[in-house]
């Protein structure tokens, strides 16, 4: 039997542990605030935006916002992310992406504090959970690990085949299973035989961003099937990269799109916000 692994309810169950860190924090009178900037008007963005602060206001989380026009500068970016960094109020900072093309979203994410890079972008964050110390961890692969543990999955000494390799999912994803032990292959698109490389594997991890692309044929029977993509299909309904009809029923368990991978990113992101205040003491 296919088991559904339900991202809904395990974000739920981390968001109520988050409130409930955020509450004791509280009584400690400490307050967790999480700066939101936005730039222009890409409506995905505001949507994501607008779940991002729902979340906070769930946690009792102060989220606070930075909307700017779509014309604003790099440089006047670069100074509202200054301020942010040295506003002792503020825990975590956020720039929402993608920004307008006039800035160069790279040198804006690495002026973001390391202390307050709730996203764990930043290349110290990025460096950190390489080698294995603490700091921010990007929050979808986060997520995922999260995903698997709640769901009684044991990554160890198990083949992992993750395709896509974005410094945001794909290349975070593989460091973190590989703390987990698992054997891991990153594969991308000039990978030979990409249905055969992910058959070997026994957790599947799909971040390409290809609506339905993953049919039965890359997928060993029993496998568990991680899907990050979140695509439009034909009929501009939401979809992930595999095609859950096809693959459910032969797969052991798999995250559905939506309610799979995309509530845990905002559940991880709650909760790098109360980790903010370790790392920041
Ligand atoms: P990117 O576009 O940055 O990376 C896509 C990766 O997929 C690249 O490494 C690319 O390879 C690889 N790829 C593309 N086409 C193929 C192919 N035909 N065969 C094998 N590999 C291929 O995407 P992201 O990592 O940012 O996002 C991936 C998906 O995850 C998207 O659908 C996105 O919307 C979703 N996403 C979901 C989140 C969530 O919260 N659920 C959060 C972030 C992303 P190459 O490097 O060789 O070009």
């Amino acid at each position: 039997m296919t088991n559904i692994i339900d991202g809904k309810k395990i974000s739920g169950e981390i968001k109520d542990e988050v409130k409930e860190q955020v509450a004791a924090l509280k009584e400690k009178g400490v307050t967790v605030t999480l700066a939101v900037v936005l730039v222009g008007n890409d409506p995905a963005s505001a949507v994501y935006v607008r779940n991002k602060k729902k979340s906070c206001e769930y946690c009792g989380i102060v989220s606070r916002s930075i909307d700017l026009p779509e014309e604003t500068t790099e440089e006047a970016l670069l100074d509202v992310v200054k301020q942010l960094n040295e506003d002792p109020a503020v825990n975590g900072i956020l720039v929402q992406l993608p920004l307008p093309k006039h800035i160069d979203a790279d040198r804006v994410l690495r002026a973001i504090s390391p202390y307050k890079d709730v996203d764990g972008f930043h290349p110290q964050n990025v460096g950190a959970l390489s080698i294995g110390i603490d700091g921010f961890r990007s929050c979808t692969p986060a997520g995922i690990i999260e995903l698997l543990k709640r769901s009684g999955i044991n990554a160890e000494g198990r083949e992992c085949v993750i395709v896509g390799r974005s410094n945001i999912v794909g290349k975070p994803m593989g460091m973190l299973m590989l703390r987990e032990n698992a054997t891991v292959t990153i594969a991308h698109s000039r990978t030979k035989d990409l249905p055969a490389v992910a058959r070997r594997a026994d957790i599947l991890i799909t971040a390409v961003g290809k609506a339905k692309m993953f049919t039965r044929d890359y997928v060993k029977p029993g496998a568990v099937v991680i899907d990050c993509g979140m695509n439009r299909d034909e009929n501009g309904k939401l979809c992930g990269d595999v095609d859950y009809e096809d693959v459910f029923p032969i797969a052991g368990a798999i995250t559905p799109v939506p309610g799979g991978v995309g509530p845990m990113t905002v559940a991880m992101l709650m909760k790098n916000c109360v980790d903010a205040i370790a790392l920041n003491q």
